[in-house]
């Protein structure tokens, strides 16, 4: 039996030129992340995308998984592709269900004919594969209100589909659709759901991440990695560079007062981060920060961290509670990873009392006592960077 898959775009707000722009890196995206599993052929009409493998090998499980956590797609389906005979129709609609159907107790089947030709019209192939189902499946009862399963019935130009319910697609917008930025990823529970949550609304994204060997271990590193792997699985291709942070933060333990190790350290975070973000021709910076969380997260201390940025930083979980930021990092599998206990650089060197409402001009002078400019091109200089995804 031959299988497709059906793809509905989402936001269907959008209009004219956007419109295009938005479907054409959605099919993009589609074809970079299945290119690895066989050849594809898509053909686009209204907002439905239906692809077409090539040939009999092609894996079409991997590939509706792959497409279950692509942005931009609304729903999407496999789908038997049936000859444009009725018999012929029925037949495989009682065959194609076989597998699935003991999940459900209730059905309905609907009919798309957009082939005007067809000699059945539309209420009466429903009439007919419904009837051909109760009585392959006599446990089977038709619900028109609210079924368990709705079997689709689309007679086209050339042949016919049937399909099951649909899957809720990722949503969001195509990676890309929104320019570049650049994630701060740490290990920790909650940069890989804000780099998940910026990804959604269409930004493409590298992570910069700070290292401080020997304080933090590579299996610090490998952790990052790994998260970043989960993110690419939605993200797209990520860039992650690994910056050396050991002599700056050293330094700042050695030289700032130590109310303001935290925020200093955070400044100089995003100003090395800000530099490779508008390398990689990224507009905005992403982190995992949420208001009043830890005490460089007060209003006052985002307000010392925004004064160090070169661009807007993007805070999307700045509004979310702890749990709902771990229900997301469960969905996107991230969590598992995250709580592994290894040390970050953002707590080598934590003072046992910051200072929650930093005065900015107060820091700037602490900060300005030293000059980092060496320190950081040295640090620019040895980051490495490996591609993701
Ligand atoms: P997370 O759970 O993501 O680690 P957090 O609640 O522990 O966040 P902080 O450690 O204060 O909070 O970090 C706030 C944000 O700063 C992180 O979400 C991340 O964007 C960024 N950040 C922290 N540490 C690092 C690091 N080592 N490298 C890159 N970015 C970092
Ligand atoms: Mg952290």
């Amino acid at each position: 039996m031959k299988e497709i898959i059906l793809i509905k775009n989402g936001e269907l707000a959008l209009k004219g030129l956007n419109r295009s722009v938005f479907e054409d890196k959605m099919l993009k995206n589609i074809r970079r992340r299945l290119a690895d599993l066989g050849k594809v052929t898509f053909y686009k009409s209204q907002s439905t995308v239906t692809l077409y493998p090539d040939s009999e090998d092609f894996d079409l499980e991997q590939a509706v998984e792959r497409i279950g956590k692509i942005f931009g797609i609304a729903a999407y389906s496999r789908a038997a592709v049936a000859p444009k005979d009725f018999e012929q129709i029925k037949t495989l609609c009682v065959e194609y269900f076989a597998q699935s159907i003991y999940a459900y107790k209730t059905f309905k089947v609907e009919a798309k004919r957009s082939d005007k030709q067809f000699p059945l019209k539309s209420p009466e192939i429903s009439r007919e594969i419904g009837a051909v189902m109760l009585q392959s499946y006599p446990f089977l009862k038709v619900d028109v209100h609210n079924p368990d399963l709705v079997i689709t019935v689309e007679i086209r130009d050339k042949e016919a589909y049937i399909r099951g319910n649909q899957l809720k697609g990722a949503g969001g917008m195509p990676v890309g659709t929104s320019g570049r930025g650049a994630v701060l990823m740490s290990g920790g529970i909650d940069s890989p759901v804000a780099a998940y949550m910026m990804a959604r609304r269409g930004l493409e994204l590298c992570a910069v991440h700070f290292a401080a060997p020997p304080y933090t271990s590579e299996l610090a590193e490998g952790k990052v990695k790994t998260l970043t792997e989960k993110v690419a699985a939605y993200a797209g291709r990520v860039e992650l560079y690994i910056v050396p942070f050991t002599k700056i933060q050293e330094t700042i333990r050695d030289k700032c007062p130590q109310e303001y190790f935290t925020i200093i350290m955070r400044r100089l975070m995003m100003e090395i981060a800000g530099t490779i973000a508008a390398e990689h021709g990224a507009k905005a910076l992403v982190t995992g920060e949420s208001l009043g969380q830890v005490a460089s997260q007060t209003l006052m201390a985002l307000a010392c961290t925004d004064d160090a940025a070169v661009m807007p930083i993007l805070r999307p979980l700045i509004g979310m509670d702890k749990n709902d930021i771990v229900e997301i990092a469960r969905k996107i599998d991230t969590f598992e990873t995250s709580i592994l206990p290894y040390e970050d650089c953002c707590t080598v060197f934590t003072p046992k009392h910051p200072n929650t409402k930093p005065q900015l001009d107060e820091v700037r002078k602490a900060q300005s006592k030293t000059d980092w400019s060496q320190m950081i091109a040295e640090a620019l200089e040895n980051t490495k960077v490996e591609v993701i995804g």
